[in-house]
């Protein structure tokens, strides 16, 4: 999906105050009724219509009439929705191109006055969810399912909460600038994807340096799962910055060793495979190891002393239910939230997350590879100042 920002110019506060009447009433309405609409919005002279319309032609909101008339947003009316917050509050002035895609998230160049880029991270959980794979929808279908809407924010809240928890205690990690709906803003990472790199001045180190982030994290009582190539940035001078936060979990959850070792895993394939490395484990003679790991880390002996970081978070804003509820979509737990919540009233079939089951976590991971280096070549160039909006 192309992010036109160019409309931003074209819309007025009264498209705004449409806009996010409807986010509201999406609250507890899958689509929200027009007279809803109009009432939330309450535009002083009226034409709540004219602008709804308006709002459809640059297809910030889908129209639904099926069983009444009514209206949601799009990821393009929410996109707009945190650009615009973000752009008042100060936090950038322009957006650039498009940087990465993910299956599900969108990586833009935000800019500020002065010229620093910024990166900017649309969460887009449930974009492709699996429709594809019809025996998980159908096992879905009588499960309770959440709006992506509240997954996408859940998804960037939680990342951004990490990545300000992390950066505190000296991870390599992008700095966390702000954070709205499901928009984070950080500091634009040098260097690429370590995916991208075919050689290295010092594998070794490199190799050593990551392994020792996957430690350090137990340590501090967490786990990325999803710690590879695509993951871990590196520049010219072989710095590495790890990214890509919102499946991380806490060394007490019940699968926590089982992802830990994935990632270790993960790590060691990657530099056998790319920088021939060979590791003790994968051999008889001992004079050809290269790099001195006696076997992998082994996860009880990390988390023993683990620093409770984990139950920081849990104090940063991120409360416990909202991580739950990630959690059952990133982990395909089916169980019905027993709290209640507004944000749970979606059941919305066209809306509904499949799920990615333990053991399709590689199969998903894979899916969203295969489309990530599809869509690399397809880069939005979509130079924009936004400074001018609203005038
Ligand atoms: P996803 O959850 O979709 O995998 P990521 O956070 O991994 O999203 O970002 C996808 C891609 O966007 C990354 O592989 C990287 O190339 C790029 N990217 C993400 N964050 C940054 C950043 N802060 N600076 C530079 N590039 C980034
Ligand atoms: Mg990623």
């Amino acid at each position: 999906m192309k992010l036109d920002v160019n409309v931003l110019r074209y819309l007025s506060k009264d498209d705004f105050r449409v806009l996010t009447a409807v986010e509201m009433g999406m609250r507890n309405h899958e689509i929200v009724p027009c007279e809803l609409v109009d009432r939330i919005a309450g535009l002083k002279h009226g034409g709540t219509y004219k602008v709804l319309k308006n709002l459809l032609k640059y297809k910030l909101l889908h129209h639904d009439r099926s069983k009444y008339d009514g209206f949601r947003l799009t990821y393009l009316g929410y996109d707009f929705l945190a650009i615009k917050t973000l752009v008042n509050r100060g936090v950038f002035t322009g957006v650039g191109r498009q940087i990465g895609v993910g299956k599900e998230s969108d990586i833009f160049e935000v800019a500020q006055d002065d010229g620093t880029i910024l990166a900017m991270k649309l969460h887009r959980l449930g974009r492709t969810s699996f429709r594809a794979v019809k025996s998980k929808r159908d096992y879905l279908r009588h499960r309770s399912s959440f709006s992506w809407l509240y997954l996408s924010r859940l998804a960037a809240l939680k990342e951004f909460a990490f990545m300000k928890a992390l950066e505190e205690h000296d991870f390599p990690v992008p700095k966390a600038i702000d954070c709205n709906r499901h928009c984070v803003i950080m500091s634009l990472v040098q260097g690429y994807p370590m995916v991208q790199v075919k050689q290295l001045q010092n594998p070794e180190t490199v190799f050593e340096k990551i392994i020792g982030i996957v430690v350090r994290l137990a340590e501090h009582g967490l786990i990325h799962c999803d710690f590879n190539e695509f993951n871990i940035m590196i520049d010219d001078e072989e710095k590495i910055t790890m990214i890509d936060f919102p499946q991380m979990v806490s060394v007490s959850h019940q699968n926590a060793q089982m992802y830990f070792d994935r990632d270790i895993e993960c790590i060691f394939k990657f530099f056998r495979k790319r920088f021939n490395m060979s590791f003790q484990e994968d051999r008889d003679d001992e004079t050809e190891v290269e790099v001195d790991e006696n076997s992998r880390p082994s996860f009880y002996d990390i988390i023993k002393d683990a620093n409770a970081l984990d139950r920081e978070l849990e104090a940063s804003g991120f409360t416990k239910k909202e991580q739950n509820d990630l959690d059952k979509f990133i982990e395909g737990g089916l169980e019905k939230s027993t709290d209640s919540d507004e944000d749970e009233e979606f059941d919305d079939e066209e809306q509904a997350f499949g799920s990615n089951e333990e053991g399709n976590l590689s199969e998903m991971k894979s899916l969203q590879l295969q489309e990530k280096e599809q869509k690399r070549s397809d880069e939005v160039e979509a130079e924009v100042d936004l400074d001018d909006n609203e005038k």
